[in-house]
């Protein structure tokens, strides 16, 4: 553990977020509480943003969002602790899930840490899906990368903005950006169900809502849209390939249907490397991740090999066009 008096080595993004009373002075309390817990600095804030409030009941007002850069010597623990605290003296009950809150401080980003934990999850685990916490964190630093998805914020909060609103049928939860095979986080029905619900009442909109799936699945793997789609398509050559031969789909087959697909889908092979690298599909790693984030989500249920490293090392975009 880190003692306050040490020099502030560590890097963190912090989301704050208000919708009680003035919300514009408590952010500004919080904020001065925080740069005076011993061992932190405050380097950079957001513009704050008015947003409606999402999943709350019915009439919440609306809340006013920022996102923060600060240094600190404290550890993630202590950090989240010493948030709390600041959450408590400004009036904050953590009692009722997604009720209107004086103040809310979530910690985003610590260096590049990965962590889970029944108290704390780093990256915080909605934030690349929450266009309230990417637009503002954006602006203070769109070029760092998410630690998991290996994607710059600037890109995931574009993409973000992107994507419709979809509610829940059940509870009104506003559903965007959430994998289709999930379930909503407020009342726990399936995404699928509302989707099928939708189906039937607006096809227009449930056209909307199966491209968002594509879209969460895009951000999971860390490509475009197009990457998702060109690598599914690559997926199902592979099984007709191998439909004859009874022999079960491999990380070597489903890269070798990538090539096959290219030749067949792009005019050249300088467009190909172009289009594939603008797309995030730049080597067989990233086409692994892409099956794998569409196996976890339902979307696939071929799985080519048992694990996402027998994609490791088979091709980059230069040695699959040579
Ligand atoms: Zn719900």
């Amino acid at each position: 553990m880190s003692r306050p008096d040490e020099p502030a080595t560590h890097r963190a993004f912090i989301a704050i977020g208000a919708n009680l009373g003035d919300r514009e002075a408590t952010i500004g309390a919080a904020l001065d509480a925080l740069s005076r817990t011993p061992g932190t600095k405050v380097l950079r804030k957001s513009s704050l943003m008015e947003n409606e409030a999402v999943g709350g009941p019915e009439g919440s007002p609306p809340f006013l969002n920022g996102a923060i850069a600060i240094a600190t010597s404290l550890e993630p623990r202590d950090l989240l602790a010493r948030l709390l605290e600041i959450e408590r003296s400004l009036g904050r009950e953590r009692h009722q899930k997604w009720s209107p809150r004086t103040i809310d401080l979530d910690l985003l980003l610590y260096d590049d840490l990965v962590l889970r934990t029944d108290e704390l999850t780093i990256p915080h685990p909605l934030m690349h899906e929450r266009d309230f916490v990417l637009v503002p964190l954006a602006e203070i630093a769109p070029d760092v990368l998410h630690p998991l998805l290996r994607v710059p914020i600037g890109t995931l909060a574009k993409r973000v903005q992107r994507d419709p609103d979809i509610h829940c049928s059940s509870c009104g939860y506003n559903l965007r950006g959430l994998p289709v095979n999930g379930h909503c986080p407020e009342c726990g029905k399936s995404i699928k169900e509302t989707l099928e619900e939708l189906a039937e009442l607006d096809p227009a909109a449930h056209e909307q809502l199966r491209r968002a799936g594509l879209i969460a699945l895009a951000a999971l793997a860390g490509c475009a849209v197009d990457g998702v789609l060109f690598v599914m398509d690559a997926v199902a050559l592979a099984e007709r390939t191998l439909q004859d031969s009874g022999k079960p789909i491999s990380a070597r087959s489903v890269c070798a249907a990538v090539r096959a697909r290219a030749r067949d889908y792009f005019n050249d092979d300088a467009e190909a490397i172009e289009l594939l690298n603008e797309w995030g599909v730049r080597s067989s790693e990233d086409v692994g991740r892409i099956v794998f984030a569409a196996v976890r989500a339902g979307r696939l249920t071929a799985s080519p090999g048992d694990r996402e490293s027998d994609f490791a090392g088979l091709f980059t975009l230069d040695t699959l066009f040579s």
